[in-house]
């Protein structure tokens, strides 16, 4: 149906290989930056296209009927999703491409061993070791990445999940994960297919039992770790299938999924370690602090917040999570806009793990045109508070908790915060004193010299705009 053009491993595939190579490398550093993150998205967009059809055209492509039903029902998902899925669910959906990833490279390679087993020539070791890598990695990257999406679309509890001596079962099943492995890879002129897919059962397992334990606010960091997994079984595929574009490719996966992973668990100063294996961050939001008793703060109205903020000179506005939940981007640039109409220096304050991905605060200011030199670094407008009239905190928590600071014991102690009670004022903008995704209280909320906002931030922000054009 299709004729083939290239041949694999010859001059022509290898060049639009490096071509595809090319654009995903200048695609991921374009997104690296608000201004030309689209851009680069893009740009990845057409390597991965030039692969794609490069690798179609291959001599030896089989089954052209199957080929293009994958296509087309990939294609539509692909497109419903990206109309459909909101941004404060786009971790859960990378979870969900990222596990499809890996179960893909798990079936590569159990296809792989298959085919192997049915020349019934010997199985060079070189093409056994990365077959049998990809098989066991990208099976625990699919189970463990549905887990993860599970949790965060709230299909079971977010919070850890652990049986007792979890830690000593999966000892037990990676132990016996190594030596189905040993065996297979010594037995390698015959190697069993029952035992490769016992491998895989047990892999499953394991991804299973892995991300259970782990509390629904750690799941970005697991996810990019699984993430990076995943790209290292995907260029072990492509040792096994002696293909160039899924070893570059995997490993520039793996590798920014490994660096963003220990970015994100630097930004909440904890090890991977730690994350993986200390069940932190499960109590859900809204439990009012653990303590049940509502401690003295001062609760005021949109009124009483636009006033504050008109006669400021400087306001620094500081988004999280809460933010994106309500879409309040657009009411907030509205506020902005009527305070620099008069003469308010307005910037904005980003923490590196505000919200529920890396970037998720510079994504939606950056939809609601907010200029890119207003986004100030958490290292950069700490200096400023001091400095600041009224610090004003919309939808966020964790992130300006002082305990992280003041209390050693605290389950966030060391995690660098926006330092908002330096400012003369502070004005808190969410619904209720509830716990932010660490599940622990915010002394900031009563703090003399902070006002509670008690609203849903979008509704709250469109409020205060309104009021101080009407000041
Ligand atoms: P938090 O989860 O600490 O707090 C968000 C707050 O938003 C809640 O307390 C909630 O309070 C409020 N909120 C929810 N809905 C609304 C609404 N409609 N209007 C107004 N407020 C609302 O968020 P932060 O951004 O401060 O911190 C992020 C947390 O996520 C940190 O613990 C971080 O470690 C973690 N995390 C982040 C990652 C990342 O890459 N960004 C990765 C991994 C973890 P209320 O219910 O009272 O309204």
């Amino acid at each position: 149906m299709v004729e083939a053009v290239f041949q694999p491993g010859g001059d022509a595939a290898t060049a639009l290989y490096i071509v595809a190579f090319s654009l995903f490398i200048i695609g991921i550093k374009q997104g690296t930056h608000p201004t030309t993150a689209k851009r680069g998205n893009l740009i990845a967009a057409v390597g991965m296209a030039v692969a794609i059809v490069t690798t179609l055209l291959l001599d030896g492509m089989g089954n052209w009927g199957l080929i293009f039903l994958g296509l087309g029902i990939g294609t539509a998902v692909g497109v419903i999703a990206s109309i459909r899925v909101q941004m404060t669910e786009m971790p859960q959906m990378v979870a969900l491409y990222n596990g499809v990833g890996g179960g893909a490279v798990a079936l590569i390679a159990w296809s792989e061993i298959r085919h192997g087993i049915s020349l019934g020539e010997d199985f060079p070791l070189d093409e056994l070791i990365p077959v049998i890598f990809a098989g066991v990695v990208g099976s625990v990257s699919f189970w463990g990445s549905n887990i993860a999406f599970a949790k965060l679309q709230d299909l079971i509890p977010t919070r850890p999940i652990a049986a007792p001596g979890q830690q000593v079962i999966n000892a037990v099943l990676l132990l016996a994960i190594v030596v189905i492995c040993v065996i297979l890879a010594v037995d390698h002129e015959s190697p069993s297919q029952g035992l490769f897919i016992l491998l895989l059962v047990l892999a499953a397992i394991l991804g299973n039992l892995v991300v259970l334990p782990i509390g629904g606010a750690d799941m970005p960091v697991v996810i990019s770790l699984l993430n990076a997994f995943t790209g290292l079984s995907a260029a072990a595929a492509g040792f096994a299938l002696d293909n160039v574009a899924l070893i570059v490719a995997g490993t520039l996966v793996g590798s920014s999924g490994t660096i963003l992973t220990l970015e994100m668990a630097t930004a909440m100063n904890r090890s991977v370690s730690n994350i993986l294996f200390s069940g932190f961050g499960g109590a859900p939001s809204g439990g009012g602090g653990g303590t049940g008793e509502e401690k003295p703060h001062v609760s005021i109205g949109a009124q009483d917040a636009a006033i504050k903020l008109a006669y400021a000179d400087s306001v620094v506005i500081v988004p999280g999570y809460g933010l994106a939940v309500a879409q309040a981007q657009h009411a907030i640039k509205e506020v902005a806009d009527e305070l620099e109409k008069r003469g308010v220096t307005v910037n904005y304050a980003i923490h590196p793990v505000a919200g529920r991905m890396p970037g998720h605060m510079n994504v939606l200011l950056a939809e609601a045109d907010v200029a890119y030199e207003n986004l100030k670094e958490m290292e950069e407008i700490n200096p400023e508070m001091s400095r600041t009239d009224v610090a004003v905190v919309v939808g966020a928590n964790d992130v300006t908790n002082p305990a992280a600071k003041n209390d050693p014991d605290s389950p966030i102690a060391g995690m660098p915060i926006i330092e908002v009670s330096e400012a003369q004022e502070v004005i808190v903008i969410k619904r209720s004193l509830s716990p932010g995704f660490a599940g622990i209280d915010n002394d900031l909320f009563y703090e003399p010299n902070t006002s509670m906002l008690f609203a849903d931030a979008k509704a709250a922000a469109a409020e205060i705009a309104s009021e101080i054009g009407n000041l």
